[in-house]
C-alpha cells in the first residue's frame, strides 16, 4: 500500500543531481517518448538535441541547431531516460547560450506571453476589458497576423483583483494559527485564479495551518525560460530563492499549486539558470506531497464523501518531479470519489509553446490522444494540477477541469471562502 509506503520514507526532498551529457548510453528511449518528435518530423528528437547535440556544440557552437526551440521543456525524455541525463535541461541550456533573438514581431508576443508578472499587474484592474477584448474575433485575427498568437487560442482570463489582495485582508486571521507554511501562488493564481488559492487557505486552515505570503514574490521563471528572457529568469530565481530562505529562516516550508512553477523553483534554477538553491531546497514541496505528509499524520479533517466519477490527467512537469502519487493518492482519499488515472500524455500546450501560431498544429496533435481519453471517460469533471493542462483540456474537451487542492476545498466541509 502507498500510504504505508510513504509513511516510513524520509520526506524531505533532496537537492537534484547534476548529470551530464556523456552518461547517454545512446539507447534513443528519450526520442521515443518525446511528444514533439511524434507530432512534428522536424524535429530531430530528444537525443540529437540533447546529448548528441551537446557533444558538438561544445566543440564548436555553430553546430547550435535552431530547431530546439521546437523542443516544449516537456521532460518527458528525463523521466524516460533510464541513464538520468537530464535532456530537457541540456536543450534549455543550450538555447540561453546559443540562441539568437530577431527583432520582430514574434519578440513582442513572447514578451508578452513570458512576462507573466507584468502584464497580469497591467491587466488586473480592468481586467474585464481586457478579457472581452482579447476574446473579439478581429483582435485575435489581428493578433494571428501580426505578431503569432494564434487565433485559434484563447488567451487565459484575468482576475479582477489579485490574490495578493485578498490574502492581505486574512492575514491577521492566518497568522492565529499555530502552525504556518509559506505559499508560492505563482502568477496564475494571482491574477488568472485567486479562487484556487482561496481554496488553499481552506484546506490548509481545515488541516490547522496557517497561510503566508511570501514577500516580494516573483514569477518562477519558467515562461521566460521557455522563451529566452534566461537574464530576467535568473534575476527572479536570485530573488525568489532569497525569499524563500527568509521564510525557511523562520521555519515556515514552502509549498506551490502549480506542479511548473515547483519544479522550476526545485530544479531549473540550479540545472537552467546556475542559481544555487540546495539551502532551500528541501523545504519547497508541490502542494499534495505536503498534504498528504500531514494527513498521515492525522492531521486531515473527515472528508466528506464526493459521488463524482473523474479523471486525473498527470501534467508533464509533475511526472518528471515524482510528485503525481501523492496527488492520486491524496484523491482516493476522498469518499466516493470516482478517480480514473488517464494514461500519462503531454497535453500539447506546453505553457506558451501551443498559443504560437508555428506551433499550433503540433500542439494539437501531441494532445489529440489526451483529449480522447478524456471523452471516452464519461467522467463529470477532469482533475490535473497545472494551469497550462487545465486550459488545453477545457479549450479541446468537452469538460472543466479542476486542481485536486479546489476538489479537496469541496470535500472539507467547511463553508467556502470568499
Ligand atoms: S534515453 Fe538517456 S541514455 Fe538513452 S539516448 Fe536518451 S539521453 Fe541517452
Ligand atoms: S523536453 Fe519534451 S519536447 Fe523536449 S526533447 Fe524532451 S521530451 Fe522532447
Amino acid at each position: 500500500m502507498l500510504t504505508e509506503w510513504l509513511k516510513q520514507r524520509d520526506y524531505s526532498d533532496h537537492a537534484p543531481q547534476p548529470t551530464s551529457f556523456d552518461q547517454c548510453i545512446k539507447c534513443t528511449v528519450c526520442t521515443v517518448y518525446c511528444p514533439v518528435s511524434k507530432a512534428n518530423p522536424a524535429y530531430p528528437g530528444s537525443k540529437e538535441c540533447g546529448p548528441d547535440g551537446e557533444r558538438l556544440r561544445i566543440k564548436n557552437p555553430e553546430y547550435y541547431d535552431d530547431l530546439l526551440k521546437l523542443c516544449t521543456n516537456c521532460k518527458r525524455c528525463e523521466t524516460a531516460c533510464p541513464s538520468g541525463v537530464k535532456i530537457g535541461d541540456i536543450i534549455a541550456v543550450a538555447r540561453g547560450k546559443h540562441g539568437k533573438k530577431n527583432i520582430n514581431p514574434k519578440l513582442m508576443r513572447d514578451y508578452v506571453l513570458s512576462h507573466t508578472d507584468l502584464f497580469g499587474t497591467l491587466a488586473n484592474p480592468v481586467a474585464p476589458l481586457v478579457n472581452v477584448m482579447t476574446d473579439l474575433k478581429p483582435v485575435k485575427a489581428v493578433m494571428h497576423a501580426t505578431i503569432g498568437v494564434d487565433k485559434h487560442k484563447s488567451l487565459p482570463k484575468y482576475s479582477f483583483g489579485t490574490f495578493r489582495r485578498w490574502m492581505k485582508s486574512q492575514a491577521a486571521a492566518q497568522a492565529d494559527y499555530p502552525k504556518q507554511v509559506s505559499y508560492f501562488h505563482g502568477c496564475y493564481v494571482n491574477f488568472n485564479n485567486p479562487q484556487l488559492g482561496k481554496d488553499l487557505v481552506k484546506v490548509m486552515n481545515a488541516m490547522g495551518y496557517g497561510l503566508q505570503l511570501l514577500e516580494k514574490h516573483k514569477c518562477c521563471g519558467v515562461p521566460l525560460i521557455a522563451n529566452g528572457f534566461y537574464d530576467k529568469a535568473r534575476r527572479n530565481a536570485t530573488a525568489n530563492t532569497a525569499m524563500i530562505a527568509d521564510a525557511v529562516a523562520e521555519e515556515r516550508p514552502v509549498i506551490a499549486t502549480s506542479s511548473s512553477c515547483a519544479l522550476t523553483l526545485k530544479e531549473e534554477y540550479p540545472h537552467v539558470l546556475g542559481v544555487d538553491n540546495a539551502h532551500v531546497v528541501g523545504q519547497i514541496s508541490f502542494v499534495t506531497r505536503f498534504l498528504l505528509k500531514a494527513a498521515m499524520n492525522g492531521e486531515m479533517p473527515k472528508l466528506n464523501p464526493m459521488n463524482k466519477r473523474v479523471v486525473y490527467h498527470t501534467p508533464c512537469h509533475l511526472e518528471r518531479s515524482g510528485n503525481a502519487m501523492f496527488t492520486i493518492e491524496l484523491l482516493r482519499m476522498i469518499p466516493g470519489l470516482e478517480v480514473i488515472v488517464l494514461d500519462s500524455e503531454c497535453c500539447g500546450l506546453a505553457g506558451t509553446y501551443g498559443f504560437k501560431t508555428e506551433n499550433y498544429q503540433t500542439s494539437i496533435a501531441i494532445g489529440s490522444g489526451l483529449f480522447a481519453q478524456i471523452e471516452a471517460a464519461q467522467a463529470d469533471f477532469a482533475i490535473t494540477d497545472c494551469e497550462t493542462c487545465k486550459w488545453q483540456i477545457e479549450e479541446n474537451t468537452s469538460l472543466e477541469a479542476l486542481h485536486p487542492v479546489s476538489v479537496l476545498a469541496m470535500a472539507v466541509g467547511t463553508p467556502s471562502v470568499s
